[in-house]
C-alpha cells in the first residue's frame, strides 16, 4: 500500500529550510521517497492525497506528559474520586485526543502504566506511540512519596501495574529501578528536587536523593538499557542529577544559577526539557506557595533556556500536562519561542530533537527515506505562527506508521 502526500510544503524536522511543492511517498509504513510533486514516480495504484497549500511535518512528539493524571487535587491524584475503570477510560480519551492533535509519540513522565502502551499497540484504542516511565522514583519525602498535608500516607493498595516509586537507600534504588523495568517502563523517571506544586517544605531547591543513590539509579537504568529523565529544578539536587549522569533534565528552572551546570550538560549531551506550559498554570494557582514558587522561577527559567541554547544543549518540548488537564500539546511551542528559540528550533524541539531525547531518532522525528511514516499535515505556515499547531481545525491529517489515523 502506497500513500502520496502531494503538493505540500515540507518541514522535515532536521532544521532544514522548508521545501515547497513536495511529494512524500509512504510505502509499507515507512517514508519511501521525498521528491518534487511533479516527479510522479510512485505506483499507479497509490492513494494520492492532495495537501497543496498545507504544511507537512513529522508527527509531533511531547517529551514530558502525564497522560493518566487528570488534576492536582489530592482525591484525584490518589484515585479516590472515581472508580478505576472510569479513570482508565478518561486516560484512554486523553491518549486518543493527543493523537488527533498531531502527536504521534508521547513520553509519559509518571502515572501511565504500560497497559496503555499495550492497548495502543494492539489497536484497542488509537493513540501516539507511548514511552512510559510508569512511576516516578524518589526517596521518602520526595515528589513520588504520597503524603497528605496532614502527614498521612496514601493507603490505597498499590496496583501491580504501577509499583510504588519510593526507594530506601542505594540498594533499594536499584531494586525500584528493576521493578519499574519489570512493570514495563521504557524510561526511568526520578526526582532530585521538589517542584512548584509539591508540598510545603519540599520546594524547587530542596534536594532529594544523595549522589550515591543517584549514581546507583543511573547505573542500574543504563545497565537495563533505559534512559533516565530527572525532575530537577534547582539547588543541590539539580547538580547531583548532572553529576550522576542523567540523560535529560526535566524543568531545570534554575540551571542559570550555577555557571558550571549548563557546560556539564553540553559536555555530556544531556537534554533540557523545560516544560514551560505547566508554570503558566501554576502562576495562577489558588495555593499561595505554588503561585509564589512559579512566579519566582520564571525569569531564571527563560535565562536557563537561552544559556542552554547558546551552549549547544538540546532544548526539547514537553508540556507536563495531566495535573493541569490536557490542553493542546503544541501550546508549549510558542512559549519556547518566547524563551528564545527560533520557530524552526521550536519545531525541532517537538520533532527531530525530541526523538533524540527519547533515543528513537533512528525511527521517528524527521521525514527522511527509511524512517517510520509518522506525519502531520497542518493548514497554514507554522513558522509564521506556531499557534496554528494548537488549533484542532488546522490539523487536517495525522499518519502514524503509514496508517491514516485522523483525517479532517
Ligand atoms: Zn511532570
Amino acid at each position: 500500500m502506497t500513500i502520496v502526500l502531494k503538493g505540500g510544503t515540507l518541514i522535515d524536522g532536521t532544521g532544514a529550510a522548508p521545501v515547497r511543492d513536495t511529494a512524500v511517498v509512504v510505502h509499507d509504513g515507512r517514508v519511501d521517497a521525498v521528491t518534487t510533486a511533479g516527479a510522479n514516480t510512485w505506483p499507479r495504484d497509490a492513494e494520492v492525497i492532495d495537501v497543496s497549500g498545507k504544511t507537512i511535518l513529522p508527527g509531533l512528539i511531547d517529551c514530558h506528559d502525564h497522560m493518566a493524571l487528570h488534576g492536582y487535587e489530592l482525591a484525584r491524584r490518589w484515585n479516590l474520586d472515581e472508580p478505576g475503570s472510569t479513570k482508565s477510560l478518561r486516560t484512554a480519551q486523553a491518549i486518543q485526543q493527543t493523537l488527533g492533535r498531531g502527536y504521534t509519540a508521547v513520553r509519559d513522565a509518571g502515572g501511565l502504566d504500560a497497559g496503555f502502551r499495550l492497548a495502543v499497540e494492539e489497536g484497542l484504542i488509537r493513540g501516539p506511540r507511548l514511552y512510559t516511565a510508569v512511576t516516578i522514583i524518589s526517596p521518602i519525602g520526595g515528589i513520588g512519596d504520597r503524603v497528605a498535608p496532614s502527614g498521612h500516607e496514601c493507603l490505597v493498595p498499590p496496583d501491580p501495574a504501577s509499583p510504588r516509586g519510593v526507594a530506601h537507600g542505594v540498594e533499594d534504588v536499584r531494586n525500584v529501578v528493576r521493578t519499574m523495568v519489570r512493570a514495563g517502563a521504557d524510561v526511568i523517571k526520578c526526582a532530585t528536587t521538589g517542584g512548584a506544586s509539591s508540598r510545603k517544605g519540599h520546594g524547587p531547591k530542596d534536594a532529594a536523593f544523595t549522589l550515591e543513590e543517584m549514581k546507583a539509579l543511573v547505573d542500574e537504568a543504563h545497565a537495563l538499557g533505559r534512559k533516565v529523565m530527572c525532575h530537577a529544578l534547582g539547588g543541590r539536587g539539580l547538580r547531583i542529577a548532572l553529576e550522576a549522569g542523567v540523560d535529560s533534565i526535566e524543568h531545570g528552572c534554575y540551571l542559570d544559577e550555577d555557571p558550571e551546570l549548563i557546560p556539564m550538560m553540553a559536555e555530556q549531551g544531556i537534554v533540557f526539557v523545560p516544560t514551560l506550559l505547566v508554570y503558566e498554570y501554576h502562576r495562577e494557582s489558588k495555593q499561595p506557595h505554588v503561585k509564589a514558587r512559579a512566579s519566582a522561577l520564571q525569569a531564571h527559567h527563560v535565562e536557563a533556556v537561552q544559556r542552554a541554547l547558546a551552549a549547544g544543549v538540546k532544548v526539547v518540548a514537553g508540556t507536563d500536562a495531566g495535573g493541569h488537564g490536557h490542553p493542546p500539546n503544541a501550546g508549549e511551542l510558542p512559549l519556547l519561542v518566547a524563551a528564545g528559540l527560533t520557530p524552526m528550533q521550536a519545531l525541532q524541539a517537538a520533532t527531530g530533537w525530541a526523538a533524540e531525547c527519547l533515543g528513537v531518532e533512528q525511527e521517528i522525528g524527521t521525514v527522511e527515506k527509511g524512517k517510520l511514516a509518522d506525519l502531520v499535515v497542518a493548514a497554514g505556515d507554522p513558522l509564521a505562527d506556531l499557534r496554528i499547531l494548537a488549533d484542532l481545525e488546522r490539523i487536517s491529517l495525522v499518519i502514524k506508521g503509514g496508517v491514516v489515523e485522523v483525517r479532517r
